[in-house]
């Protein structure tokens, strides 16, 4: 391990922390990248050709308490004893996309809240480049920012960004923010305090000037009642189910309408490829952010028939015996689940369960009772959904894996029902993430 004072430290090699560390490099900076875990041996192939050196398996704390600026990955909470102690010496601490957002012009469309953010950012970026821009795809979605600055010379990105992101950012401006929607989520990070986690949400807008534009769903009340409190300086665009006050989007007789000061048009609803009311509002904001860009409403309306959605988000698997297999595994909060339920037409064998994060579970208390008959419990500790949903009276299955699972779910479903894989919850108790929570769904299923 090298020793020395380094201009930047970068604490965590995952994607973010790597291009971070390739950015540093190729602007001169003497870079150092830590991380207490192990760091794969790809990335240290990248790190290798880049001669960055690195360590793994701790965090060198007075080698790190040297450097100049830390670069921190959104994994690493705040909590965490090295940050705190970064903090304590007055060392700035900021995010991949802070740091990269110094090196690029580029215009920025940026999209955060608690659900949809995947699927309107690439929603966005799917109509930007059917539209020709010449635009990079970053952030939350699992691509660095960074190393595209360091690479590549795009004129847009399109950014999705979690509140882990936002935390650490502080000059960074959006030119378009978008807010989808704050519910509860992630309260383990933000001390059981969802203000703290609504702040963090907000930093989307924050140093927006008049020049800039603001996109958010006004049928929000957790939104809505920020606004109020906020002094707002860009230009709002907000949209809702129904026109009521300066919505920019909303649907009318079945059509989702856009109405901004460069284009105005009508899509009818059963041309959006991607179903259900929440992708609805996920399509007016990418309409909204779309037209700011000034793509032909001819554009947005052939993307939005052909924008065929993301893995795991409600995504169809199989029929079998009639029965219906449906891959919700990202719907890792409550909030996402009340959305998938909301969205079935039959009645639905429910799994649910894994890492609980806070979880308020009487948001979908109601919807349960009328659309599930049969609830599956996947995760290594289950007591909690027990505790909330046993007075339902329904059959309520344990079980230990995928496999267990939709066996379970497939004897308990009837002809024209659906299986549904919606879990409210983080799935790291018996996967190593929600992609293989859904892979493993996928694969049992299409193996029935
Ligand atoms: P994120 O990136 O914010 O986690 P995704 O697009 O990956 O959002 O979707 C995550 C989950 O939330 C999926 O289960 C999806 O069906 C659901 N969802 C998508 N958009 C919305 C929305 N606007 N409101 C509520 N739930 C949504």
């Amino acid at each position: 391990m090298n020793k020395g004072k380094y201009d930047i430290v970068v604490l965590g090699a995952g994607i973010s922390g790597i291009g971070a560390a390739v950015l540093a490099k190729t602007k001169n900076f003497s870079v150092f990248v830590s991380d207490n875990g192990t760091i794969s041996d790809d990335d240290k192939a990248v790190l290798a050709q880049y001669t960055i050196p690195w360590e793994e398996g701790h965090h060198s704390t007075p080698l790190i308490l040297e450097a100049q600026e830390v670069i921190k990955s959104p994994g690493i909470p705040q909590k965490a004893p090295i940050i705190q102690q970064l903090h304590e010496q007055g060392i700035p601490v900021i995010s991949e996309i802070e740091f990269a957002k110094r090196y690029t012009h580029a215009k920025m469309i940026c999209i955060t809240g608690s659900n949809g953010k995947t699927t309107t950012t690439s929603l966005i970026y799917y109509t930007l480049k059917n539209a020709g821009l010449n635009v990079g795809l970053a952030g939350n979605i699992g691509q660095s920012f960074a190393l595209q600055v360091a690479t590549c010379n795009f004129d847009y990105y399109v950014i999705e960004l979690s509140s882990f992101q936002l935390d650490n950012m502080y000059d960074f401006k959006a030119d378009i923010a978008i807010l989808l929607n704050i519910t509860p989520d992630h309260l383990d990070r933000y001390n059981y305090q969802f203000q703290q986690y609504i702040d963090a949400k907000f930093r989307i807008i924050q140093n927006q000037t008049e020049n800039d534009i603001f996109i958010y769903w006004n049928d929000d009340p957790v939104i809505t009642a920020e606004l109020d409190k906020r002094n707002i300086h860009a230009q709002q665009f907000p949209f809702a189910l129904e026109h009521k006050k300066g919505e920019k989007a909303y649907l009318q007789d079945n059509q989702l309408i856009m109405n901004t000061p460069s284009n105005t048009f009508a899509i009818p609803r059963e041309e959006i490829a991607l179903q259900g009311l929440h992708n609805l509002y996920n399509s007016m904001a990418a309409g909204l952010a779309a037209s700011s860009v000034d793509v032909k409403k001819e554009t947005i309306r052939d993307s939005f028939r052909n924008f065929q959605g993301v893995p795991h988000r409600l995504e169809y698997v199989a029929s079998v015996r009639g029965i219906r297999f449906i891959n919700d595994s990202k719907a890792t909060n409550v909030n996402s689940c009340w959305y998938a339920l909301q969205s079935m037409d039959t009645p639905v064998v429910l799994i649910l369960g894994g890492t609980d994060k806070g979880n308020d579970y009487s948001e979908i208390e109601a919807l349960v009772q009328e659309k599930a008959h049969t609830l599956i419990f996947l995760g290594v500790d289950n007591s909690k959904l027990h505790t909330f949903f046993d007075k339902m009276g329904k059959p309520m299955i344990d079980v230990r894996s995928m496999e267990e699972a939709v066996q379970t779910a497939y004897k308990g479903a009837n002809k024209g029902d659906t299986v549904l894989l919606s879990p409210c919850c983080a799935s790291f108790d018996l996967f190593k993430n929600y992609e293989d929570r859904g892979d493993q769904f996928k694969t049992v299923v299409r193996n029935l």
